[in-house]
């Protein structure tokens, strides 16, 4: 298996041109991995193997939790928030 997948190339959707697996891996998001490398690369190998194998299980659980999340979660956690507020408003 040829486990050196930086070399493959494709269209960004960030960018709009042509950018290689090794920049979604290590470029853009301040050396660290792009929060759509999972989304963006799925069809051409197992990514999440292979991020699985090169990153640590920290770094590989942030990556895999990044970028924006879902609206239903956001309003859940906006209104959890609310409410820690105001219980800590009514101490
Ligand atoms: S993983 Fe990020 S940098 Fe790479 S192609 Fe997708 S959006 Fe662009």
């Amino acid at each position: 298996m040829d486990e050196n997948k930086d070399y493959l190339e494709q269209r960004c959707p960030r960018l709009g041109g042509q950018v290689s697996f090794g920049y979604c891996r290590m470029g853009p998001d301040d050396g660290a991995a792009c929060w759509k490398i999972f989304d963006c690369w799925w069809e051409y190998f197992d990514v999440v193997e292979y991020l699985k194998k090169y990153l640590s299980e920290e770094q590989f659980n942030t990556l895999a939790n990044a970028g924006p999340q879902p609206k239903m979660v956001s309003l859940v956690d906006l209104i959890q928030q609310a409410k820690k507020r105001t219980a800590a408003g009514n101490r």
